[in-house]
């Protein structure tokens, strides 16, 4: 089965790998719960959720079986003068568990789209109503994603660098993390003005960035200051969604709510390339004219896919389900249990949790960043056991789908202790 390695080797190109030097992939056969069955017999537990889309485990019955049925009935349809059951009934149950001032259901079909959606109907809105506003307001190593909008939002890194003269402007202030928050919050009052279309954000946990948390109190006042100038929120939600946080949405630990929110990954279980930005009303009564030119001219081939809608329906019927967030609570019970006895290792910093997402980093090394060797020593280790880690950098982070059991999840902590005697 090598052999599909090397077929790979000879025809595709995969995502943020350095073919030179990557070593060949790794050929899956077949996924059940948390665990990930390779060709050569080897298994290994998905503890980042196969890049954070997983929420249920891997080929999930109830998720198959809808997915099925849809795949039966209406494979995919023009979404532009037609529509159907799946998007509709999609649009309504997410609009009742989304904080009530989002009104009207965007589709798209992946995170970055998602959040290209949300930026141009900010910029029209301004546009529509006749006060154009030309700036963006954005945190430091935020991940919004890696179209252009969405890598202009990003925090600028070497990811970005040979892009950099092609990207937008955009003010960035730094993550109001633990004991920044007042600094944070006296540049904001410098950065908002009624010339900012939008703030967006991660709310309380930057993804990509490398797992930095911040409080919901500092983001509500930051919040509050940019209303006072009119300026939109943007809350990508893309991966902080359906639970991942501890609440269905990293937002619903705010007070203030953002205008518009972006979500993907998750929103499907996992299972299909599926995006959403949802809007108030407000935002969409600006769209409304017998003037064509202020229509939202955006979408895409696959908008709205009924499979995808299916497979999103399917996942939130599990979601919702008791046992669901009975599990949600128990790992974020677990973990917490483990963050204390990581505190207890020299070589362990910057414990962080919020609900299921647990992140620490490795203090090996000279410095913190994602090229940092202490990451392949890392995941190699963790790979060689059996266990599935992506650190970002020297950051190490867990996030499990929500079926792990304790048993999985106790298997993974030896196996980090075990990394921690060895470095
Ligand atoms: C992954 C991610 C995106 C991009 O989503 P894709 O589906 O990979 O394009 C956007 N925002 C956040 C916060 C993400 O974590």
């Amino acid at each position: 089965m090598n052999d599909l390695a090397e077929r790979d080797r000879a025809v595709v190109w995969h995502p943020f790998t350095q073919m030179q030097t990557a070593p060949l992939p790794v050929p899956i056969v077949r996924g059940e719960g948390s665990v990930l069955y390779g060709a050569d017999g080897r298994e290994y537990l998905d503890m980042i959720s196969s890049w954070w889309v997983n929420l249920h485990g891997h080929a999930h019955p109830h998720i198959a079986q809808r997915l099925s049925e849809q795949l039966n009935t209406l494979e995919h349809v023009i979404f532009a003068g037609f529509t159907h059951q799946p998007a509709v009934e999609l649009a309504e149950r997410l609009l009742a568990i989304l904080p009530p001032n989002q009104a009207k259901v965007f589709y798209s079909d992946n995170g970055s789209t998602a959040v290209e959606v949300a930026l141009k109907m900010a910029f029209q809105y301004w546009h529509n109503l006749g006060q154009p506003r030309r700036k963006v307001v954005a945190l430091e190593n935020a991940y919004h994603g890696d179209t252009f909008g969405a890598m202009a939002v990003g925090g600028r890194s070497a990811f970005s660098a040979p892009f950099a003269p092609f990207l937008f402007d955009v003010d960035f202030l730094p993550a109001p993390v633990a004991g920044q928050e007042q600094a944070v919050l006296e540049q904001a009052k410098e950065l908002f003005s009624d010339d900012v279309a939008a703030f967006i954000v991660e709310p309380l946990v930057q993804g990509s960035g490398g797992m930095i948390m911040y409080e919901p109190e500092t983001l509500d006042a930051l919040f509050s200051l940019a209303r006072q100038y009119g300026v939109l929120i943007i809350a990508d939600e893309v991966m902080t969604g359906f639970g991942r946080t501890g609440k269905l949405f990293a937002s619903d630990y705010l007070r203030e709510k953002a205008d518009l929110m972006c979500l993907s990954k998750g929103l499907t279980g996992g299972t299909m390339a599926l995006g959403v930005t949802t809007c108030t009303q407000a935002i969409y009564d600006a769209f409304l004219s017998t003037d064509k030119l202020r229509t939202l001219f955006h979408g895409h081939s696959f908008t709205a896919n009924p499979l995808a809608c299916a497979a999103a329906l399917a996942s939130m019927d599990l979601l919702l389900l008791d046992e669901t967030q009975v599990a949600i609570r128990r790992i974020a019970q677990k973990n917490s249990t483990f963050a204390q006895r990581l505190a207890t290792y020299s070589t362990v910093g910057n414990i962080r949790q919020r609900g299921t997402l647990l992140a620490f980093d490795l203090m090996v090394g000279e410095e913190t960043s994602y090229f940092n060797t202490i990451r392949d020593v890392a995941y190699d280790f963790l790979t060689a056991r059996g266990v599935l880690m992506r650190p970002l950098g020297n950051v190490l982070y867990l996030m499990p789908p929500y079926c792990t059991t304790d048993e999985q999840l106790d298997y993974t902590y030896q196996q980090i202790i075990d990394l921690l005697q060895t470095i």
